[in-house]
């Protein structure tokens, strides 16, 4: 028997996604990642994903 394949392979995905966020503090609409994002512009944690 021939055992062929072996698909093993783990998937890593970082769970790092580009995303777009707006801030709900000045307005600013920016890209973040990560788990806490803030805003560039006024360092606010009060944003929304877009
Ligand atoms: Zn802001």
């Amino acid at each position: 028997m021939c055992s062929v394949g072996g698909g093993d392979f783990s998937l890593e995905v970082a769970k790092l996604e580009v995303g777009k966020y707006k801030c709900n503090g000045c307005g600013n609409m920016f890209e973040g990642m990560g788990e806490k994002v803030v805003c560039p512009s006024c360092q606010s944690e009060n944003v929304v994903k877009l």
